[in-house]
């Protein structure tokens, strides 16, 4: 299995710290809005990257955590004219409720930075203590010439960062560059006693404390948006070899964007559509389908059209499945024919190269044109394929309530079926017993057989006939 690691710059075999095993953070949102769909598409493929490792049999401690305390929710508490805490509480809220309606698995953790103020303090104080961190004015910053390597995450050296430099707003800092650990609060703002005095933690210390507090000094991997590499990532990781001496992460792992007519979609930017937006017009799984079906260090364009594609794709698949009877059960089979094996195999090289989606989505493209496809392949092949189809998209976060979908169709059908029957008793009545005949058997070919009874015609469907 490879991973492309933004630490190394290179795809590397992934070798877990423990054998069988994946310790894994994402950062999540800061709560004072809805999220917008570019938010998503990173929630969702790292949704995609835990739903993968447990299909190849890892076991997976999987962490993200809410930001509830934050610059931009103090901002928006003071437009609403309610405490912090509420803005933080309503959008947490809505948060878990967009993921899950995405079909998003939630974490097996979601630490929140306010249950976590005590060990951030403790964090803040060993670095000042080591001398990593200096106070000023209430306000305590990481002083990033006292780490060598600062910036190597994001291939950045501290004489280019000088250079780089807006006019800091503090220009007493002894870099540019040096971070806020600790905020000293302003009146009316939410704040925690600390030894340098009433404030709250920075959001890089809230990430490192939670993290390491959860998946220990180093883990696996660690996953964000290709835009937090830097600072976000950088002083996570800063925060932690001052600390430790040693990584954070094995693995670093950025997701690329979703631009919007060639720009990154963004609240600052006001060029953004909520992920509840997108989900008015289309399903879960057709977001999926549009997200996956570009290689995720890619950026995606939002596009309507491709959107419309996914949800005819996905009704496809689910033609496909019903095309040959598909029914819940055992999808996932010990062994498979060689032509499934084929397929799988296939598809698990493309994942295991660095999660290439777009190569797996195609593999499942291929299974439901060869499950439609009557003429080059048996029946039972056919079917083995929509198990595999179901297996390996589950595996993708697809096909999770197919049962129910399918029996939404299975409504429809019996709705025609009883169209075509009304059909059949009237042709009789009208005496055209030649088209009421072409019914009965044209239904027969397809597997529906007609039986007359002396309560009425009733239909059953023969799926172990259907060739
Ligand atoms: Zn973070």
């Amino acid at each position: 299995m490879k991973i492309y690691n933004t630490a190394t710059g290179r795809k590397e075999t992934f070798e877990p710290l423990v054998a069988g095993r994946v310790s894994m953070y994402a950062c999540g949102p800061t709560v004072y809005n809805y999220f917008h769909i570019g938010n998503a598409r990173t929630f969702l493929f790292f949704d995609v990257v835990r739903r993968w490792f447990q299909y190849i049999g890892f076991d997976v401690r999987y962490v993200q955590n809410i930001t509830d305390i934050d610059d931009k929710i103090i901002a928006q508490a003071t437009l609403d004219v309610v405490p912090a805490a509420q803005v933080a509480e309503k959008y947490a809220t809505a948060f878990i409720e967009d993921t899950n309606a995405l079909g998003i698995e939630q974490p097996d953790y979601q630490p929140r930075a306010t249950q976590y103020i005590p060990q951030m303090i403790a964090l803040i104080d060993e670095l000042v203590k080591k001398g990593h961190a200096y106070e000023l004015d209430g306000d305590v910053y990481f002083a990033v010439e006292s780490l060598p390597g600062y910036g190597s995450l994001a291939r950045k050296n501290l004489d280019d960062l000088k250079v780089g430099a807006r006019v800091a707003a503090n220009t007493r800092k002894r870099h540019p560059s040096d971070f806020v650990l600790w905020k000293a609060a302003k009146p009316g703002e939410p704040k925690w006693d600390s030894p340098w005095g009433e404030g709250r933690p920075g959001w890089h210390t809230e990430c490192v404390v939670m993290s390491q507090d959860l998946l220990g000094d180093t883990f696996d991997i660690h996953a964000g948006a290709i835009d937090l590499i830097f600072p976000h990532h950088e002083n996570e990781l800063a925060q932690a070899r001052a600390r430790t001496g040693k990584p954070l992460a094995n693995v670093w792992m950025h997701g690329g964007f979703l631009n919007m007519r060639g720009d990154k979609m963004s609240k600052s930017e006001g060029n953004f559509f909520t992920a509840r937006d997108v989900l008015q017009k289309y399903d879960a799984e057709t977001v999926r389908l549009f997200f996956l079906s570009k290689h995720y260090r890619s950026p995606i364009e939002y596009s309507p059209e491709l959107l419309d594609e996914a949800r005819t794709a996905m009704a496809n698949f689910y033609d496909a499945l019903q095309f040959v009877g598909w029914k819940p059960g055992n999808d996932a089979q010990a062994s498979w024919s060689d032509e499934a094996k084929a397929r799988r195999d296939e598809f698990i090289a493309a994942m295991d190269n660095d999660f290439n989606t777009a190569r797996a989505v195609s593999v499942l493209f291929e299974l439901a044109r060869a499950i439609k496809n009557e003429k080059d392949y048996a029946i039972e092949l056919r079917r083995e394929f929509a198990r595999l189809l179901v297996d390996l998209g589950g595996a993708l976060g697809f096909f999770t309530d197919a049962a129910s979908r399918l029996e939404v169709g299975g409504a429809l059908t019996g709705k025609l079926l009883d169209l075509l029957v009304g059909y059949r008793i009237e042709f009789r009545s009208r005496k055209m017993y030649d088209m009421a005949d072409r019914v009965r058997d044209d239904l027969a070919a397809l597997g529906v057989e007609l039986k007359d009874t002396r309560d009425g015609t009733v239909w059953s469907v023969r799926h172990d006939e259907v060739e």
